[in-house]
């Protein structure tokens, strides 16, 4: 089957295209990957690799080679910022007898995808160029003709199918005239990367927290960075109404910093960055002979760490749909039915669960957080509803439910 008649191509080497191409070549297809930017990109955005996920890449003989790099997490706290209490404690280590990986890692986006790079990528059945940006799209009687530029000028390249993992401003997507129905919230969100322990000033942190607050929301987050000491991130809302420039200025950073979590002395900041939010998925994840997995066919707010977890989930399930129907053990059907069920998942789990995280941690009405905090209290205490939603926020329950769709 590996011939150069099954090329795929992918567009684009972030997480998500990365991972389809490993499972797609693990499978015996040769495939292409297209990167714009001139070198694997330090990406700071994912962090939270979710156990369901972690299966996923053990499959692919991943998951064993980044552990010891990550930091491994098994417990998050919701938090009330005003009151500096801990509302609630979910632990994955009371999921140990079913689930493979009881914790999540904490494992930057730009690690993994070097990860695979590194190990996997050669010249020809896995090929990986960096340079080369997707510009157009033609469809042909059995495959796609890609236009491309690269240093060596503007090229067409044949491929059997096309596979867009080129992020929420897919060209892909646009070449294709699919939709991206949703909407963009007023405000954006800052990350903050500090190197100082935050668990000095707040030692009821977990690795990774949820603070609600009607004025201020805030995550909190544990990552390894580059030094065995690991960075805490901190994510903030920021106003329609404060630009960027003075957002990110060391002033305003620290200024922001100090009102959370005050200390004795100026915080050192290693990166931070602005990010538009938007609540967006595509019309339809297949047209013809193109396919879109990852943020080219689903954005979504990154509270819950959710984004990249479906968009790998969408390469694992396309994977192997897409293998049979290039040997011919499946029409292209097929492929109408991987819309439908990662589709189903981005709508009715990501989209739906990261808006609810997002209402929780923002709430203003006094009397509806309490509500809401009783709950979270409630089913954080008792087995069976701690279970129930940590799996769905694991991203189980979407996984399973999206197989049922035929
Ligand atoms: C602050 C923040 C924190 C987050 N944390 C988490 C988390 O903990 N867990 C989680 O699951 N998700 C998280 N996310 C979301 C996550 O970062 C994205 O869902 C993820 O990066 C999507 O991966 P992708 O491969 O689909 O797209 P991208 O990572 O955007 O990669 C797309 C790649 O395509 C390339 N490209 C674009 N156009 C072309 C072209 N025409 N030709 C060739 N190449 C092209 C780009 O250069 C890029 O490298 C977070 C997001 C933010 C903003």
């Amino acid at each position: 089957m590996a011939t150069e008649s099954t090329r795929v191509l992918i567009a684009g080497a972030g997480p998500v295209g990365m991972v389809c191409a490993l499972a797609l070549n693990r499978r015996g297809i040769p495939v292409t990957v297209f990167e714009s930017e001139p070198a694997p990109v330090k990406d700071q955005r994912a962090a939270t690799i979710h156990p369901s996920t972690l299966e996923m890449l053990d499959d692919l003989g991943v998951t064993e080679k980044i552990r010891a790099d990550s930091l491994l997490s098994s417990t998050y706290r919701f938090h009330d910022r005003p009151t500096g209490e801990v509302v609630a404690e979910f632990d994955l280590g009371r999921l140990g007898n079913e689930l493979r990986f009881p914790y999540v890692l904490q494992y930057e986006q730009y690690k993994l995808t070097a990860a695979i790079a590194a190990e996997y990528a050669n010249g020809s059945d896995f090929d990986v160029r960096f340079s080369h940006t997707l510009t157009g799209l033609t469809e042909t009687a059995n495959g796609v003709e890609v236009e491309y530029t690269s240093p060596a000028g503007t090229e067409r390249m044949p491929s059997t199918y096309v596979v867009g993992c080129d992020g929420g401003r897919s060209t892909v997507r646009k070449l294709a005239g699919i939709e991206f129905e949703g909407f963009t919230y007023p405000e954006r969100f800052i990350k903050i990367a500090t190197s100082f322990d935050l668990k000095t000033v707040r030692p009821e942190l977990s690795l990774r927290n949820y603070f609600s607050d009607p004025h201020e929301w805030a995550n909190v987050f544990k990552v390894r960075g580059e030094s065995p000491e690991g960075l805490w991130r901190v994510i903030l809302p920021i106003g329609a109404d404060e630009d960027d420039a003075t957002a990110l200025s060391p002033a305003r950073v620290e200024q922001r910093l100090q009102k959370f979590l005050p200390k004795a002395g100026s915080y050192h900041v290693e990166y931070r960055d602005v990010y538009g939010v938007n609540q967006r998925v595509a019309a339809t994840f297949r047209k013809g002979r193109i396919l879109l997995a990852g943020d080219s066919a689903h954005v979504n707010n990154p509270i819950g760490g959710m984004g990249m977890n479906g968009g790998i989930h969408d390469a694992i399930n396309l994977t192997e749909k897409l293998t049979k129907v290039i040997a011919g053990e499946a029409g292209d059907e097929l492929l109408d039915l991987y819309s439908r069920q990662r589709r189903h998942a981005a709508v009715n789990y990501v989209q739906a669960q990261t808006i609810a995280n997002k209402r929780l941690l923002e709430e203003r009405d006094p009397e509806v957080r309490r509500q809401k905090f009783s709950e979270l209290r409630r089913t954080a205490e008792n087995h069976d509803t701690a279970r129930a939603y940590m799996r769905r926020a694991a991203l189980f329950d979407s996984l399973q439910d999206a197989a049922a769709i035929t």
